[in-house]
């Protein structure tokens, strides 16, 4: 199919929603074309051993999940190409998607671009990304073994993660702004009951501490500061973790597109969003459970509705 040409469905957005999406379309005949994103895969790139996603008794590894769930859409025929959509133009139909050097038309759309990981926006925080500064425990923690780890946030992600972290630290600090956690009582008190971590009340960070290793810099340690007091410190540590929640990916969405006051889009039928013939899916919508398994399920109605929604109005048979 040309690129000039009309197509049923885009979907935008290649995790689990994405590609499950896909899976449905495909089979419906759809013919979708599933634009993925230059890092394809979502936050499940991100995991190592995905242990509760049912049908994988012995767990399965995140990227290796996510390579399934591709070669499953395209076995049915979903087209997928590894590129960011940087425009989505919703004022006529066809609606247009564009890429950086692409432009392709649709009759619906299903956006499955989910959630990334919000970081505190410090000074140097880019380049200390992968060296001290991550935001995936999962990912990361086990370059750690023996270290002294912070965590930052207050919420159930962060009782997990620093949970997760003693695997292999020496000890786990929780920095969290408050004196009152966000968690669920019953991560609140893994967590507390773990002897190896700590929490350090009413504290921010406010800045890093690096040392150059060879050719990049890395963090070496945290400046603090007391929320109620102002008083300011340091803390030597071997990494930090964000734990501080997620944003969902819609900046480069239209503004007609209805979200709440985060950037979550808003559905109002089913998956469908404020306007005709676009759909949303996943984490891009769901703040809640964000788990894959939903995200797929989600992908799933999504792509059931679009194939309702087409046939509706008279644009597929
Ligand atoms: P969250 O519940 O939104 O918690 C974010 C935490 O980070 C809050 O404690 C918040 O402080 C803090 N924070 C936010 N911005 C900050 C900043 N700029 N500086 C310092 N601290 C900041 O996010 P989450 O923990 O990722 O959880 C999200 C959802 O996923 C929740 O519904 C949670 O229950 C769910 N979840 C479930 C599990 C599980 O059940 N296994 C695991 C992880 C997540 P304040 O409290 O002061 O606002």
């Amino acid at each position: 199919m040309s690129e000039s040409e009309v197509r049923n469905l885009i979907i935008i957005g290649g995790g689990p929603t994405g590609y499950t999406a896909g899976i449905y379309a495909a089979r419906g005949a759809l013919d979708p074309l599933i634009i993925a994103g230059y890092q394809a895969g979502g936050q499940l790139m991100l995991t190592t051993e995905v242990e509760n996603f049912p049908g994988f008794p012995e767990g399965i590894m995140g990227p290796k999940l996510m390579d399934d769930f591709r070669e499953q859409a395209e076995k049915f025929g979903s087209k997928i190409i590894n590129e960011d959509v940087t425009e989505v133009d919703l004022s006529q139909r066809p609606y247009t998607v564009k890429t950086y050097d692409k432009e392709f038309k649709a009759h619906a759309i299903v956006i499955a671009t989910g959630a990334s990981a919000k970081w505190l926006g410090l000074e140097n925080e880019q380049e200390l990304i992968g060296s001290g500064l991550s935001s995936c425990a999962t990912c990361d923690g086990a370059f750690f073994k023996e270290a002294t780890l912070a965590v930052v946030g207050g919420g159930d992600s962060a009782m997990e993660e620093a949970t997760f972290l003693t695997k292999f630290a020496k000890n786990v600090i929780i920095l969290h702004r408050r004196d009152e956690l966000r968690a669920s009582k019953i991560m609140e008190e893994r967590a507390r009951k773990n002897p190896k971590i700590e929490f350090m009340w009413n504290t921010i960070v406010t800045g890093y501490k690096s040392e150059q290793d060879g050719f990049v810099k890395k963090l070496v340690g945290l400046e603090l500061e007391d929320t109620v007091t102002g008083e300011a410190r340091q803390m030597e540590v071997d990494a930090l973790f964000m734990a501080i929640g997620h944003r969902p990916n819609t900046k480069f969405l239209p503004e007609e597109l209805e979200r709440d006051e985060v950037g979550y889009l808003l559905t109002t039928e089913h998956t469908m969003t404020n306007v005709e013939g676009v759909f949303a899916a996943g984490d891009v919508v769901d703040h809640r459970y964000r788990q894959a398994i939903t995200a797929a399920a989600d992908g799933c109605r999504a792509a059931i509705d679009a194939e309702r929604w087409l046939a509706e109005e008279g644009l597929i048979e």
